[in-house]
């Protein structure tokens, strides 16, 4: 058959972007090599739990028109990120608010709160400028940044053995750029995100991916490196699969550095390491759905308890341990790593894509970006807004 569009990759980009050329009246096929649909944000019902099987995603955002998009496919709850960190036998809640700081000092007033990081963060700037003999203070790597504008208890409770976990680098030796900011709240609020919208699709997210395909033929367990015939792929002419189809089109979500053969180097990744555990004699593990261990001695980051995203009453849980890791060639690459460096090289690698007319790369990893699913969303909104004819 002649298609106008192959679709390489049934996450949430090359679903929305299949959905709305389907709508459009173009033939779409859509292929993915894991043996489900969805991407990352694949949900998986055991136990009656829908388990976020490549981490826990919370949709929030502050595009209205994005939050109408997916409430025509899912119905949303009133899910509200609150996650609380642990470290050693403390309790804190997150993001940093008047909750965290009353736990930490004992304190009441946001006056109170604010003198204490103020004056920490000062006490830091003063004792590098003096180790270093220098007059003013700039931040040289990650620890500096976040001591001066945290102070001392924050960051050694909360943001030291996290962060290095989260990299597998002491911040001492992480650049000071990745923390632009330390957001905090001088108010009683545990609420994570800042966003107008927020929610979990009741049902999971898969269901939501399913909706978006309905009507157009997927194939999973297919990889475009086995489907297409590679050597007729830039003649400018319909790319041709091993079944005899043709395409027009093609959207790549996969990473685009593999799909040039890595000629110009390889990007680098972040990527994870997930432990499920069934626990059907235990209903309540945690008594949230996000736990972080700040400290680095624990191995993970954090404790997903997946019941509790749809506020599940049900017998027995399932949580889920996330540990980060290196990424190297054939492991998952979950977290593009956005510094100078990868951002350059990315550039070169959409640079030779630009002549590829018959191929667009859309995704967090066709375009190398940190999306989140609202963006993902908006990013394939305008790709057909801005190809389809
Ligand atoms: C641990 C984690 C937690 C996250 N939490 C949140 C959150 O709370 N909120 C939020 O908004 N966002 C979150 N995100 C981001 C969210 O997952 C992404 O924005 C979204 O899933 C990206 O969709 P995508 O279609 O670009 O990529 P993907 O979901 O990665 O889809 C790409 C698809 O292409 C397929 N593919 C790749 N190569 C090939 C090939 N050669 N042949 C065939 N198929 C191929 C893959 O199998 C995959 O299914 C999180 C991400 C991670 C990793």
């Amino acid at each position: 058959m002649k298609y106008d569009y192959l679709v390489v990759g049934a996450g949430l980009f090359g679903a929305v972007f299949a959905h709305e050329m389907n709508e459009r009246g173009k033939s779409v096929l859509v292929i993915d090599k894991r043996d489900h649909i969805a991407g990352n944000i694949y949900t998986e019902n055991r136990m009656g739990i829908n388990v976020h099987k490549y981490g826990a995603h919370i949709f929030h955002t502050s595009d209205r028109e994005v939050w109408e998009y997916v409430n025509r496919f899912a119905e949303f709850n009133n899910y509200v990120n609150s996650p609380v960190a642990v470290y050693k036998d403390e309790l804190y809640n997150l993001p940093f608010n008047m909750n965290t700081f009353s736990k930490m000092w004992g304190i009441r007033t946001p006056k109170e709160a604010m003198e204490i990081i103020n004056s920490q963060a000062e006490a830091e700037k003063e004792r590098i400028k003096k180790e270093k003999g220098t007059e003013t203070f700039e931040a040289e790597n990650l620890e500096e940044q976040a001591l001066s504008l945290a102070g001392r208890d924050i960051y050694e409770k909360l943001v030291k053995g996290y962060t290095e976990k989260q990299w597998g680098r002491d911040c001492k030796e992480l650049p000071a750029f990745i923390i632009k900011r330390l957001p905090m709240r001088f108010i009683f609020d545990n609420n994570y995100f800042n966003d107008r919208y927020q929610g979990i699709p009741i049902g999971g997210y898969t269901q939501l991916v399913e909706k978006l395909l309905e009507g157009i033929t997927v194939k999973t367990a297919t990889d475009y490196y086995d489907y297409i015939k590679r050597d007729k792929e830039f003649a400018g002419e319909p790319a041709e699969s091993v079944d005899g189809n043709s395409f027009e089109t093609i959207l790549f979500t996969g990473m685009i550095d593999e799909f040039f053969d890595y000629k110009l180097g390889m990007l680098e990744y972040r990527s994870l390491r997930f432990e499920t555990q069934e626990l059907p004699e235990v209903d309540n593990y945690q008594g949230n759905a996000v736990v972080n261990y700040t400290q680095r001695e624990i191995p993970y980051t954090r404790i997903i308890e997946h019941k509790h995203f749809e506020y599940g009453q049900g017998k027995g849980t399932i949580i889920t341990r996330e540990y980060p890791a290196d990424w190297k060639q054939g492991d998952e690459p979950y977290y593009p790593m956005n510094d100078k460096k990868n951002n350059e090289l990315y550039e070169k690698y959409r640079e030779l894509a630009k002549d590829k007319g018959n191929v667009l790369f859309g995704g967090r990893l066709g375009q190398y970006k940190y999306y989140n699913m609202d963006q993902v969303i908006r990013a394939a909104l305008d790709m057909v807004k801005e190809t389809a004819h």
